[in-house]
């Protein structure tokens, strides 16, 4: 048993209008004030000013689902974190897979959000994970380093404490199929190894890294019991306090 807490992350995606947003934040921070975990509430751009004040001075963090890779300036269509810090925003995820594979997301546009949103002071989690593709072709391993070097790169120790990593498998996202709990745990013991050989021995016993990837209450207790497995980033059940209550309290 390691001395990381766990750390249970709903990703939103692009659901839900204001009211339905502040329907589940409310729901949501009553059903886990007694939570024991680190929660995350990651909505859309436009429901972070409605659920800001819900979440506020409650256990769970408000997030953001991507920011800009510049401060200001003519960006258009871009959210800067200089706006979501002025929400309240406190964690930004980045390198989700829908970023990476259906926007196009290189691990070098990754990396300079990764390093702006750390200047700004915000927690990122970091997404990680391999293609069907890949995981067939025996590419797990290089995928995954690679995606967590070229993301961290230029990302000192002292930031580091500001990372969380999640690996989601690309082909267990949205589809229903999660990785065993083996699988998702060797990959999660060898991002550990490449923290370690980036940063030391300590940084990569500390550091949180998430597993992701159709993570339901019948699944949550079984991949969080595995050594290297800090927590979850739910997508689908993070959108009931049905689903993602249990898996936040998962026991
Ligand atoms: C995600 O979007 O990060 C995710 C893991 O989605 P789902 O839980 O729906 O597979």
């Amino acid at each position: 048993m390691s001395n990381r807490s766990y750390y249970i992350a709903g990703n939103w995606k692009m659901h839900m209008t204001r009211a339905e947003a502040a329907k589940l934040a409310t729901e949501l921070a009553a059903q886990l004030k007694d939570g024991k975990h680190k929660y995350l509430a990651a909505p859309s751009f436009t429901l972070i000013e409605t659920v800001a004040p819900i979440v506020k001075g409650t256990n769970i963090r408000l997030g953001a689902q991507n920011c800009a890779p510049e401060e200001q300036g003519a960006h258009t269509g871009e959210v800067s974190v200089l706006q979501l810090k002025d929400l309240g925003v406190q964690t930004v995820i980045l390198g989700h897979s829908e970023r990476r594979h259906n926007y196009k997301e290189d691990d070098a546009l990754i990396n300079k959000k990764v390093k702006l949103a750390l200047k700004h002071g915000f927690e990122v989690i970091l997404c990680i994970g391999e293609l069907l593709e890949e995981r067939e072709a025996g590419k797990v391993e290089t995928v995954c380093e690679t995606q967590t070097v070229k993301g961290l790169e230029g990302v000192s120790a002292a930031e580091l404490a500001n990372i969380v990593i999640a690996y989601e498998p690309v082909w267990a996202i949205g589809t229903g199929k999660t990785a065993t709990p083996e699988d998702a745990e060797a990959v999660h013991a060898f991002v550990r190894k490449v923290i370690a050989r980036l940063y030391g021995a300590d940084a990569a016993e500390k550091i949180i890294i998430q597993y992701g990837g159709s993570v339901k209450p019948e699944n949550a207790a079984q991949l969080m019991a595995k050594e290297n497995i800090d927590g979850a980033l739910v997508g689908g059940a993070s959108l009931k306090p049905e689903t993602f209550v249990p898996i936040a309290k998962f026991a």
